[in-house]
């Protein structure tokens, strides 16, 4: 009497035919950690909510620490490049899967790491040979930044993979053109370096 069960719930927000029932409830008991914030994790979480996602934990630039717990996946939204390669470096450690996202140019970019074993490819092996690919987005590109991300990641859930891992997506929006760019680790990798005892100035 009044009571929704979760099918009846989720079957109401079935937003592709093939997800079905199976699908949301992968979503609807998906751990997913939200690093950053602004417009970009305000429409991430959004759309993450919309789907059914309710176990989201968030992790802003101004607390120090990062939120104990397993999460199934990492979305780093952030434009605080320190806190994005702060993250990146605990992410790997701890063996995280993560979807990076950021503005870049007239669009914006997407990169997966499965962070297996720890290992490189990570976040920093591509900064430090493309440093200049982070920009700082208007709130328009960041909203539907954010929306893309949480898609990204809501497919990766499903799958259990993502067509993304270790490659960059990079998308221009005054041009239309948009390309996949290989992630290889990179020998220069700070995070790498630091975890061999290198010197690295940050
Ligand atoms: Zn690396």
């Amino acid at each position: 009497m009044g009571e929704t069960g979760p099918s009846d719930r989720y079957s109401r927000q079935v937003i592709l035919p093939e997800v079905g029932v199976e699908g949301q409830t992968k979503w609807a008991t998906a751990r997913i950690l939200l690093v950053g914030e602004g417009a970009i994790l305000t429409a991430a979480e959004i759309a993450l909510k919309s789907t059914g996602v309710s176990h989201l934990v968030q992790w802003k630039t101004d607390v120090p620490q990062a939120p104990t717990g397993e999460a199934d996946l990492t979305l780093v939204l952030t434009e605080d490049s320190a806190f994005r390669r702060r993250a990146s470096r605990l992410l790997r450690k701890n063996r995280m899967p993560s979807l990076f996202a950021w503005c870049a140019g007239s669009g914006y970019a997407l990169f997966a790491a499965s962070h297996q074993g720890g290992h490189c490819p990570c976040l920093e092996c591509f900064e430090t040979l493309n440093p200049k690919a982070f920009t700082r987005g208007t709130p328009t590109v960041q909203r539907l930044l954010g929306a893309l991300a949480a898609s990204e990641a809501l497919q990766w859930v499903l799958k259990g993979s993502t067509p993304l891992e270790n490659k960059v997506w990079v998308t221009s929006l005054d041009s239309g053109v948009s390309f996949h760019h290989e992630v290889h680790a990179s020998g220069k990798c700070p995070a790498r370096l630091l975890e061999e005892g290198a010197v690295v100035t940050p």
